[in-house]
């Protein structure tokens, strides 16, 4: 009986990013904007790729324009409501909370940059069967809003949030994507299609 306790990590929350973790969103603006007859520059969509409105916030010295704010506007939603689910997902994040853990879903995206945000994030998880226990939206400091709500993991797709929780004591696991592929950063997880493999990762 006593291996049964051995095997079980006890009860964790972890977060977990949405864009480039859950679905995949890089690229995708590329391929919707021209599809749809939309001109951006490359830094708007590093702009979009943040969540970045000319008026709120520009981390990382991106300067945001009007074509965001538009693309923000009237798009976003649509785009984001056809993204694609990483392969995997859904299975990793059931097992993750069939072992007794919390998945709490931690976004920038929010009614603060784009109409309609957080009803659609909603749906589109519950139309896709993706199981979670919250969802904290309009997060712009991941380590804050880990911090504040008691999430010790998070896995982000974002070098520069790992680092900053991390730096905060708590445990971050980079999501691998094009953008991070080159950086040192461990833990790492490259993909959710294996279950043990994203435990073992995760619960460490
Ligand atoms: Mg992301």
């Amino acid at each position: 009986m006593s291996n049964v306790i051995l095997h079980n990590t006890p009860p964790r929350t972890v977060g977990i990013d949405v864009d480039n973790v859950i679905v995949k969103s890089d690229g995708a603006i590329q391929e919707y904007a021209k599809e749809n007859g939309i001109y951006l520059t490359e830094d708007d969509y590093r702009a979009l790729s943040l969540g970045v409105r000319s008026t709120h916030f520009a981390p990382d010295g991106i300067q945001s324009s009007e074509r965001v704010d538009d693309f923000l506007d009237n798009h976003y939603v649509n785009f984001a409501n056809d993204l694609e689910l990483m392969p995997g997902v859904v299975e990793a994040i059931a097992e993750i909370r069939k072992k007794g853990h919390q998945a709490v879903i931690v976004t920038a995206r929010g009614s603060n940059v784009y109409p309609n945000a957080e009803d659609s994030t909603e749906d589109y998880m519950t139309k896709n069967r993706v199981s979670y226990d919250k969802i904290l939206f309009g997060s712009h400091n991941k380590a804050a809003t880990c911090l504040e709500h008691g999430i010790e993991i998070l896995v982000d797709d974002s070098l520069s949030t790992c680092i900053k929780v991390s730096e905060a004591g708590l445990r971050a696991v980079l999501f691998t994507s094009r953008i991070n592929a080159d950086s040192e950063f461990t833990p790492r997880l490259d993909n959710w299609l294996d279950k043990t493999n994203v435990i073992e990762t995760i619960f460490a």
